[in-house]
């Protein structure tokens, strides 16, 4: 099972975020019921790697329909501002 890409992040504020690309090496998404980016952090310097791009790495959303057995099944998926700051755009209820 290959991990998904994050094929933007619009939350710049992050510190795995440059240029609107995440490069935290795998994310965890989801404090349910709420389809938010886990990882999300800031502090006072940009970390991850800044040659990968930013999987998914787990899931906890088992309600929305890319989810199987705790992990994500999208082709991609999208970040950014929702109810939170940092969300999973792609975030679809069965
Ligand atoms: S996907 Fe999450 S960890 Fe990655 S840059 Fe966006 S908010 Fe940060
Ligand atoms: S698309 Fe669904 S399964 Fe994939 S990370 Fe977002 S909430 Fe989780």
């Amino acid at each position: 099972m290959d991990m998904p890409y994050i094929n933007e992040c619009a939350v710049d504020m992050c510190s795995y975020n440059v240029g609107s690309a995440c490069h935290a090496l795998a994310i965890t998404v989801g404090d349910p019921p709420h389809a938010q980016c886990d990882t999300y952090f800031i502090t006072s310097f940009k970390g991850g790697d800044p040659a990968s791009t930013g999987q998914v790495g787990a899931c906890k959303m088992t309600d929305c329909r890319h989810n199987s057995r705790l992990e994500c099944r999208a082709r991609g998926i999208a970040v950014g501002p929702g109810r939170e700051a940092a969300d999973c755009l792609t975030y679809s209820p069965r």
